[in-house]
């Protein structure tokens, strides 16, 4: 049975409102950790704290710019920078310290095979290169896409690197900042018409970089049936052309059905799948890594999609079978496009050696 190395650092409680009123609140991190506590994963789980803040690895993701603009807001102590996003004078160092997290937990998984999880707040993949990303009204409650850090820490150091998020919204600031990164597949299954609107089937990756990202937009209420085909007909399907060494997953847990802000109508079920498909292929050597970043959750849901998830990565808990269910012909056909493309960039950028 294997270990799971747990990012948790008390400082995620300085990012708050004070009211208490905003969805992204210090109790999903804490009623997180409590579900996980009765688990039998509790017993391979080894918690860790989160390094300084270092905006060093903030700048692998963002621009010196956009840092220095945010650092100036949160400096001003609590209040909204966007209609979504709040920020204190504590924000920036704890989401900086996160980053460091997310650097250090991929560098160390890639190195040693250990999963890492880091329980990141405040939210990271609507954060693009200069603030809201894509076109996005607002910054979406991210600061620092952590994800991005991640992938790009990995990335230059000749990893093959597979961003995967789960997370109900479309991650537009991970889509933007490594766009036209071939180092980078990044896959992204979201409910369309959500927030932020972005993630087209048809957005595949800037030039050069053809076919490393691939969008799934799901309806309202497509549940447990749909995530199964994304992860066996995309994920699965991708993997096995681009040959990642390491997945950096932003595991946003509201797509589950008793979230608020969503209508994907998952289950635990879901989560537990995801889980178990990637603790296989670290336990057979097939991948190098998994590093996952907390994503979204903001309903009773988010706990045990959690505790699923991690039992599913630790190898606890059997594997649910879930019978997959197209999303529809044009995203099928979408993907089928994305999945060539992704073909032909492979093959020019990692020719094989005779
Ligand atoms: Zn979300």
């Amino acid at each position: 049975m294997g270990l799971l190395r747990l990012v948790y650092d008390e400082r995620h409680r300085l990012h708050r409102d004070p009211g208490d009123r905003h969805p992204e609140g210090v109790w999903r991190v804490e009623r997180a950790l409590e579900e996980l506590r009765e688990s039998p994963a509790w017993s391979h789980v080894d918690t860790v704290g989160a390094p300084e803040p270092d905006y060093g690895a903030v700048l692998l993701a963002h621009d010196p710019e956009y840092v220095e603009w945010i650092r100036v807001e949160c400096s001003r102590g609590f209040h909204y920078v966007d209609a979504d996003t709040y920020v204190n004078e504590h924000t920036c160092d704890v989401a900086a310290s996160f980053a460091a997290a997310s650097r250090d937990a991929a560098l160390a998984s890639a190195e040693t095979g250990t999963p890492w999880f880091v329980m990141a707040r405040p939210g990271g993949h609507h954060a693009g290169r200069r603030g809201p990303a894509m076109g996005a009204p607002t910054l979406g409650f991210c600061v620092f896409d952590y994800a991005s850090v991640a992938a790009r820490v990995l990335a230059d150091r000749g990893y093959r690197v597979a961003v995967l998020d789960f997370d109900a919204h479309h991650g537009n600031g991970t889509q933007e900042i490594l766009w036209e990164d071939y180092r980078v597949l990044h896959l992204d299954a979201h409910q369309r018409w959500l927030y932020p609107g972005t993630g087209s089937v048809e957005d595949v990756g800037g030039p050069g970089a053809e076919g490393t990202k691939i969008n799934v937009p799901l309806y309202p209420g497509s549940g447990d049936g749909h995530y199964a085909w994304f992860l066996l007909e995309v994920v699965e399907r991708a993997r096995t052309v681009f040959r990642p060494d390491v997945f950096v997953v932003f595991a946003g847990f509201d797509a589950h059905r008793d979230d608020g802000l969503t209508q994907l109508e998952a289950t635990e079920r879901a989560y537990a799948l995801f889980g178990s498909y990637l603790g296989r292929l670290l336990e057979s050597g097939e991948l190098r890594g998994v590093v996952s970043i907390l994503g979204g959750g903001y309903g009773r849901g988010m706990a045990r999609s959690f505790r699923s998830y991690v039992e599913g990565l630790l190898g606890l808990a059997e594997e649910p079978r879930v019978v997959p269910v197209s999303p529809g012909r044009f995203v099928e056909q979408g993907v089928g496009r994305a999945l060539e493309l992704l073909s032909s960039t492979v093959r020019s950028r990692y020719p094989p050696r005779v």
